[in-house]
């Protein structure tokens, strides 16, 4: 069992933006442990628990910039009792693959198992996780709709999503494009080549978003805005 005095100096090095393993090196306490009370996991007195600040640099980065780009599509965020928040994200139940992948992203993000809801007759699924830190995660998070505010990326998720290009534009296509191919003929010659499309309507400030991804985009046809 380790000391209060030890968990109150792991966590203040942590806010000062150590990573765990720098504060494992400072204080003798194993990585893990760091790493656990970073989430808040194993500290005695979670009704208590003030974020302690997160080791942003530990995240599995494929997994984040997928779930961060279903929840720019269609996910949302929602406040619950003692400090908890619920993250919702909205599937096609006909797509059963991308359900999977969306619990894979949840759950190598936040501890513990995500929650899949499927409501009778309806087409939709939802995959949902109750965290306190979501907000610290994704702090995007804000009153009202998505597309009525601005959409801006902290510095450490814009290094996230411009080292996981493929994942985040996986994530946008999977909760809110449409993937098609299309037929191209020059007299004789016909040329199929798939077309992607976006119904988002986030704005992500031109800033934000690594230039590759806008240029990516821009090649995507159809009614891509997300800038
Ligand atoms: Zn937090």
């Amino acid at each position: 069992m380790r000391s209060s005095q030890e968990l109150e100096r792991a966590l203040a090095l942590l806010r000062q933006g150590l990573t765990a393993t720098e504060v494992s090196r400072a204080t003798g306490i194993p990585r893990s442990t760091v790493r656990d009370w970073g989430y808040g996991r194993g500290i005695e007195r979670p009704r208590d628990l003030v974020c302690p600040g997160h080791d942003f640099s530990s995240i599995d980065g494929g997994a984040y910039a997928y779930l961060l780009a279903v929840y720019l599509g269609d996910g949302f965020i929602c406040p619950r009792p003692r400090g908890v928040w619920q993250l919702r994200n909205t599937l096609d139940s006909t797509y059963p693959g991308i359900i999977a992948e969306c619990v894979r992203a949840v759950e190598a993000v936040a501890p513990r198992k995500a929650y899949v809801l499927r409501r009778r007759h309806e087409r939709a699924v939802e995959v949902s996780k109750y965290w306190k830190h979501w907000t610290c995660f994704i702090p995007q998070h804000g009153p009202g709709r998505k597309h009525t505010r601005p959409i801006v990326l902290a510095d450490w998720q814009t290094r996230v999503v411009e080292t996981h290009v493929e994942q985040f534009l996986r994530g946008l296509i999977h909760s809110d494009g449409t993937r098609m191919i299309a037929t191209e003929r020059k007299g004789s010659y016909v040329r199929r080549a798939p077309r992607y499309a976006f119904k988002t309507d986030q704005r992500a400030s031109s800033g934000s978003l690594p230039a590759h991804v806008r240029s990516r985009e821009s090649t995507a046809r159809g009614r891509a805005r997300l800038r």
